[in-house]
C-alpha cells in the first residue's frame, strides 16, 4: 500500500444501481465474522479470506514468536496473534460480546466462567458465533489475500494463494472489499538514542508469551498500556528487577512500586550506552539486561493497492468517512476495526450493519465532497485540540456517540446504559485495584441488568430488529 503520497486526480465513475452482490471480507478475526454476518443478512455473496488455519484472528494463541524479536524484519514470517500465555480480558465479558449474542458463560466443564475470562474462551465465543450463524462456511482458512486492487468498472481484483506456499495467486473479481485484518501484529518501537550499539536483549511485546526467558535478569519495560501493565507484574514475579517507563508516569507516581521489592516507575528512556546502562530523562540510571517495548503497533494493508486514495501516514488511515469508508471509492472498499480504544466487538457490529446497509443502497451516504469536508473538518478539530496524528483512530472519549451515531444510520438501538456505565466502572476498578479488578468488583446492579437484557434479547427475536426489511 502507498505509504502517503498525493492521490490521483481522476475521479472513478462509481456504480450507481445496486449491482454489488459479491463481496470479499479479508480476516476471519471477530471484525470480519461479524461483517460476514451482517453482509449475508443483507444478501450478498461472501467469501471470507483467512490466512490462518481457523477463524479468531487475536484471540488464536499460539506460542511461536517471530525470528526477529523486536517483529521489525521486512521479510520475516509473521506471527499475527500478540497474546500472552497467561492472558485474560481487560473487559468483562457482558461488555465484550455482540448485542445480539451475549458473551454468557456455558454451563461446560471445558469452558472458563470467569466475568474476565483467558484468551481461549474468547475464542470459543467467537467460533461458537460463526457457527451459529453459519459464518464457518463462508470462510477460507489458510488463505492469505496478496494483493486487492481496483480494475476497471470500479470493482476490486483480489489475488490469494494458499498460505505459507509459493503458488502464483489465485484471481477473483469482487464488486466490493471489506478490509478486517487486524492492527495489532505490526510492532512499533521507541526510538532510543543509542540503541544501536546497547548490547542487551530487545523484545516487542508482539513476541512475549511467557516471563521465564527474564528469569533473574533486570527489565526495562517501556510503556503504560494495559498488556505493559500485565506483562511487568508477571515478569516481575521471575526477574531480578523490572522498571517501567513511561512518558505518561508523573511525579509523586515514580519509584518503588508499593507490594513489590523489585519493581520501579521511571519516566521515559534519555538515551542508553554500550556498556548497558540505561539513562532516564530524571538523570536516574540502572545496568539492564532487556528492554522490552510494549509501545503499540502499526496499522497495515501490505496486500492494499489503491491509487493513493487511501494512505496511511504517522498511523492515520486515511482519508477515511468516519473510520471507514474512503469516500473516493465508497462504498466499494471499507475497513471494519480501525478505532482503538474502545469495546471492540460491539462497534465491529454497527460498523458492519452500516457498510452492508450502505452497499446495498439501504442505507444512504452523503456525497463524495460532503464526505471529504467531514474528514477535513474532523482533521481540523483533532489539530486544534492538539492531537497528535497518530491518535487519529483512538476513540477513548467518544466511543459510546460514534456507536451511537452508527446505530442511528442503521435505524438500531443503540448502545445499553449498563454498558457504557459497566465500561467506566471497570475502568475505575482497574485504577483502583490494578492486581485485582479481574477479580473482584461492584458493579453488581449493572451485571443484574446486563443479564435481564440478554434474556430479552435471546428469547424474543429482539436481536433481529436490525434485519433488513
Ligand atoms: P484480528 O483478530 O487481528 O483478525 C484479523 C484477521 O485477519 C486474522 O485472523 C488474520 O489472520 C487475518 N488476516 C490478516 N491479513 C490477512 C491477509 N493478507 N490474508 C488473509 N487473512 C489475513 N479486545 C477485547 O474486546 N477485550 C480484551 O480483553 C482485549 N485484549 C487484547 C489483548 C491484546 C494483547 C491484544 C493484541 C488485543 C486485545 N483486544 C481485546 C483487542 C482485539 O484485537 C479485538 O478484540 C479483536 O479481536 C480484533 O479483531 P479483528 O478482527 O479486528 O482483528
Amino acid at each position: 500500500m502507498a505509504i502517503a503520497g498525493t492521490p490521483s486526480t481522476t475521479m472513478r465513475q462509481l456504480p450507481v444501481s445496486l449491482a454489488s452482490r459479491h463481496v470479499a471480507v479479508i480476516g476471519a478475526g471477530a471484525a470480519g465474522l461479524v461483517t460476514a454476518r451482517e453482509l449475508r443478512r443483507e444478501g450478498f455473496s461472501v467469501v471470507v479470506f483467512e490466512q490462518g488455519d481457523q477463524v479468531g484472528g487475536t484471540w488464536v494463541y499460539t506460542s511461536r514468536v517471530e525470528s526477529d524479536p523486536l517483529g521489525l524484519g521486512p521479510i520475516r514470517a509473521t506471527v499475527h496473534s500478540s497474546l500472552y500465555r497467561s492472558l485474560r480480558t481487560n473487559l468483562p465479558r457482558e461488555c465484550m460480546g455482540f448485542r445480539d449474542y451475549p458473551f454468557v458463560s456455558r454451563d461446560d466443564p471445558d469452558r472458563d466462567p470467569r466475568r474476565f475470562p483467558g484468551h481461549r474462551e474468547v475464542l470459543m465465543y467467537l467460533k461458537d458465533f460463526a457457527r451459529e450463524f453459519g459464518i464457518a462456511e463462508l470462510v477460507r482458512l489458510e488463505t492469505e489475500v496478496l494483493h486487492v486492487g481496483l480494475v476497471e468498472d470500479s470493482k476490486w481484483k483480489v489475488i490469494s494463494r494458499k498460505s505459507g506456499s509459493d503458488e502464483a495467486g489465485v484471481d477473483e473479481i469482487f464488486d466490493a472489499v471489506v478490509v478486517c485484518n487486524g492492527h495489532f501484529t505490526e510492532p512499533r518501537v521507541a526510538e532510543i538514542p543509542g540503541v544501536n550499539k546497547w548490547p542487551g536483549k530487545q523484545i516487542h511485546s508482539h513476541n512475549y508469551r511467557v516471563p521465564e526467558p527474564f528469569q533473574d535478569q533486570i527489565v526495562v519495560l517501556i510503556g503504560s498500556s494495559a498488556s505493559g501493565a500485565d506483562i511487568s507484574r508477571e515478569i516481575a514475579a521471575v526477574a531480578k528487577e523490572v522498571h517501567i517507563a513511561a512518558r505518561t508516569f508523573v511525579d509523586g507516581t515514580l519509584g518503588k512500586q508499593a507490594g513489590y521489592d523489585n519493581l520501579w516507575l521511571h519516566p521515559m528512556i534519555e538515551s542508553v550506552c554500550e556498556d548497558g546502562t540505561v539513562y532516564f530523562l530524571d538523570g536516574s540510571f540502572i545496568l539492564a539486561d532487556a528492554i522490552l517495548h510494549c509501545t503499540g503497533y502499526k496499522y497495515d494493508f501490505p496486500f492494499l493497492e489503491t491509487d493513493g486514495y487511501v494512505t496511511v501516514d504517522d498511523n492515520r488511515v486515511g482519508p477515511l468517512y468516519k473510520h471507514i469508508f474512503p469516500p473516493v471509492l465508497a462504498p466499494w472498499l471499507s475497513f471494519v476495526g480501525l478505532p482503538c480504544k474502545v469495546i471492540p466487538f460491539r462497534m465491529f457490529e454497527l460498523q458492519s450493519k452500516w457498510i452492508a446497509g450502505v452497499l446495498s443502497n439501504r442505507l444512504m451516504l452523503p456525497s463524495q465532497q460532503e464526505m471529504m469536508e467531514d474528514v477535513e473538518a474532523f482533521y481540523s478539530s483533532l489539530e486544534v485540540s492538539g492531537t497528535p496524528k497518530r491518535y487519529t483512530h483512538n476513540l477513548v472519549d467518544y466511543q459510546f456517540e460514534y456507536n451511537d451515531w452508527l446505530a442511528s444510520q442503521c435505524g438500531c438501538p443503540g448502545d445499553e446504559e449498563w454498558r457504557k456505565e459497566m465500561f467506566y466502572s471497570c475502568v475505575k476498578n482497574l485504577f483502583a485495584r490494578p492486581e485485582s479488578y479481574r477479580d473482584e468488583w461492584e458493579d453488581h446492579h449493572l451485571l443484574l441488568q446486563a443479564h435481564e437484557d440478554f434474556v430479552e434479547y435471546t428469547s424474543n427475536g429482539v436481536s433481529n430488529r436490525c434485519l433488513p426489511q
